[in-house]
């Protein structure tokens, strides 16, 4: 039988060791119940994410903080990616546009010390059942240098090529699905200074996470960068102009300019290398 009054003293310990409304917001017995697993864990529903029902963040493609009493004496919390989709999602980290996102993401966890672990989990269960998590690859987070980290990326892609592969063979009424446990740390239920502090660092982490682009957003950049921009071009020395310049002689040549229309990316290219005179 899950403590659940246990969940609930560990909670509102942890909000009174760190102020932070938006990710450990305001919970009553009943609705921070609801959350806690029978597989003794909890994720931390965010603000906006209170008043739906536990299953639709379990099934969120973003991650969420979790709490586990799971281990006598001891409390752990990591950022859990729960289930194929949120899985896939965190790999649009490897697209171009999440550049910043994928730099921030691995230079923060590579800062924990030793004492933070990253995991991935497989699994194949009835459709309903609590997933029985098999660990796939486990590390310290701060042992991620760039060959470890091409190892992890690689790992999830062959998980989820796995999990494709056999969601098509398994039962209709059982599901393949992948998971992943980031900056996973577990200290003593009684030092509070110490799960002030860990906390602290499992909080900033996920707020980097929360920024991990969706392909939706993506895609919408991707549109962005597609539209059309006027712009003028002298054809003899091969210089741009500002359209709103309102010339029709080169500067430079005196040759007569053309306007002409160019991607938003190949505007913003040439703008970021200075090509693009006043
Ligand atoms: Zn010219």
């Amino acid at each position: 039988m899950v403590n659940y009054k246990g969940y609930y003293d560990m909670y509102i310990l942890c909000r009174s060791l760190i102020k932070d409304d938006e990710v450990l917001p305001s919970l009553d017995f009943q609705s921070l119940e609801r959350y806690v697993s029978q597989r003794e864990w909890m994720p931390i529903p965010l603000k906006d994410e209170i008043a739906d029902k536990k299953k639709d963040i379990t099934q969120s493609i973003r991650p969420h903080i979790s709490i586990s009493l799971r281990d006598k004496n001891k409390v752990s919390f990591d950022i859990f990616f729960n289930g194929t989709q949120s899985v896939k999602n965190f790999m649009n980290i490897l697209e171009k546009e999440s550049m910043q996102e994928k730099k921030g993401f691995i230079e923060s966890l590579k800062s924990l010390d030793e004492r933070f672990y990253y995991i991935l989990f497989y699994c194949e269960k009835f459709f309903s059942a609590a997933p029985e998590w098999e660990t796939e690859l486990e590390d310290k987070c701060k042992n991620l240098d760039d060959k470890k980290i091409e190892q992890l990326l690689k790992k999830i892609k062959e998980l989820l090529e796995k999990r494709e592969s056999r969601q098509s063979i398994i039962k209709k009424s059982h599901i393949a699905t992948v998971a992943m446990s980031v900056a996973w740390v577990s200290v003593d239920r009684t030092d509070h200074e110490l799960i002030k502090e860990v906390l602290q660092k499992v909080i900033d982490i996920f707020k980097i996470c929360q920024k991990i682009k969706t392909y939706s957003e993506i895609k919408k950049i991707r549109k962005e960068e597609e539209k059309l921009i006027d712009i003028r071009r002298c054809p003899n020395c091969d210089c741009y102009l500002e359209y709103d310049t309102g010339r029709s002689y080169c500067p430079s040549c005196i040759t007569p300019i053309f306007k002409e229309k160019i991607e938003k990316k190949e505007y913003d290219l040439l703008k970021s290398q200075n090509k693009i005179l006043d």
